[in-house]
């Protein structure tokens, strides 16, 4: 079949979904949502061959390869270590509802982890963010067991 220009124009496909969906989170995610929700505790899990903390938590450490089982809190206190502020129109993949703009995507190391989160903070105005701040979890008065609900979302510490 010889190939036109015709060929190469993309094509639209109209879809529409509404179904609703749950998956299960795992024990060990499900042990991070719940002390969120019941304890406004960060848990990581602790390596016992490299003392490295990961949250949320995982079952294999990434260097040792092995089994990690010591649950561990970490703090609600970290540092920036990236963000992006968008101010496009934007859907949001969960909720299928348009996200309010503009918003504040962050890239945190907390303290005492050694791998990192992404969350939302609360400032939007990117002359007033940088690289290496201190930011701080708010958590939400009413949680449920859901990651991006129960800790709302970061603020910038200011009485350093
Ligand atoms: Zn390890």
């Amino acid at each position: 079949m010889e190939q036109g220009k015709e060929d190469l124009k993309p094509l639209s496909v109209a879809y529409i979904a509404d179904m609703t969906y749950k998956y299960h989170a795992g024990h060990y995610y499900s042990r991070f949502l719940r002390e969120l929700r019941d304890n406004r505790l960060i848990a990581g899990v602790k390596c016992p061959k490299c003392g490295k903390v990961y949250v949320p938590p995982r079952i294999v450490c990434r260097d040792c390869f092995v089994r990690m089982e010591e649950f561990v809190p970490v703090s609600q206190e970290g540092t920036l270590l990236a963000f992006t502020v968008t101010n496009f129109h934007y859907i949001d993949t969960t909720t299928g509802e348009p996200k309010k703009i503009p918003f504040t995507t962050a890239f945190i190391k907390l303290d005492g982890a050694d791998s990192n989160i992404v969350h939302r903070l609360d400032e939007t105005d990117e002359k007033k963010i940088k690289a290496g701040m201190r930011l701080r979890a708010v958590f939400s008065n009413n949680r449920t067991g859901d990651y991006f609900h129960d800790i709302d979302h970061f603020s910038i510490v200011k009485d350093m």
